[in-house]
């Protein structure tokens, strides 16, 4: 496999084409953003954190029946992954009130959420990712119904997966954002689950060990990553 040209810089990753017309190369880079972009900041060690992160993630959703499109670790900062045709629809479940819910819906942080709730939000950055419904969804041709259906049941398979795995650790799975694309007729699960899209916390102190840390400037953010990846069993360098 060799790696071609960029063909697109995100806020965290860079895509690459390769000799496989149906690959790609995701490189997980130090920046971190916040705020839609608005305030950005190079987290030393990010990348490779991340990248092995996701990596260990996904085989543990591939390995519970999960389609996703992680082939593999490239480099400590490098993962191989099928080429997707990504769906601009983020899918999020919550386990525990945190985030956008409380401010939106005025509840308090850190109630369970009894079944746990799923949301959509359109992925544009412009518009602040604005929540969406499958309706607006559909009629925008954002994805279809069928599409839909699949995401969410697929983003439920993938918290009772996670739910176990963080608990087993020690760790609450307070919510998360997943991206989904279309792989032939297949949805696949893409982009990646690192704690950049999640909120974990300590299951006995409630110490947040996620990306809210940078949000609310809490500092040690990558400790805190790491920390939650050994108790996982992950190897960094
Ligand atoms: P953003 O676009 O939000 O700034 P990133 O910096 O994480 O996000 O950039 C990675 C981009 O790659 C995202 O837009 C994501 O949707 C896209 N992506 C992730 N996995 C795949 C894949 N398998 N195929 C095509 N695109 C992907
Ligand atoms: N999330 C994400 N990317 C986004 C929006 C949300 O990874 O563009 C994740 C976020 O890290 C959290 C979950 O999705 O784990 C729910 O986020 P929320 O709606 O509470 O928004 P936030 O408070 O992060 O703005």
């Amino acid at each position: 496999m060799e790696k071609r040209e960029e063909l697109y810089t995100g806020k965290a990753k860079s895509v690459y084409r390769t000799d496989d017309p149906d690959r790609f190369v995701l490189l997980f880079r130090d920046d971190t953003s916040a705020f839609d972009g608005e305030r950005k900041e190079q987290l030393n060690r990010k990348g490779m954190v991340n990248n092995r992160f996701n990596g260990f993630i996904m085989e543990k959703l591939e390995a519970a029946g999960i389609p996703t499109h992680f082939e593999g670790l490239l480099s400590p900062v490098e993962s191989l992954v099928k080429k997707l045709d990504m769906i601009p629809v983020e899918c999020v479940i919550r386990n525990v009130s945190a985030g956008s819910l409380c401010r939106r819906l005025g509840v308090e942080e850190g109630q369970n959420l009894t079944p746990p709730t799923f949301e959509l939000f359109l992925k544009n950055d412009a518009l602040h990712d604005p929540m969406v419904n499958e309706s607006l969804a559909i009629t925008f041709g954002w994805a279809s119904a069928d599409e839909l259906s699949q995401m969410k049941t697929l983003t439920y398979q993938v918290n009772e997966v996670l739910k176990s795995l963080f608990d087993a650790a020690g760790m609450l799975l307070v919510d998360y954002k997943l991206e989904f694309g279309r792989s032939g007729d297949k949805i696949v699960l893409g982009d990646e689950f690192s704690p950049d899209g999640c909120r974990i916390w300590d299951k006995a102190t409630r110490k947040k060990m996620d990306k809210d840390r940078f949000r609310q400037g809490l500092g040690n953010v990558i400790e805190a990553y790491e920390e939650v990846g050994r108790r996982l069993g992950i190897q960094f360098d």
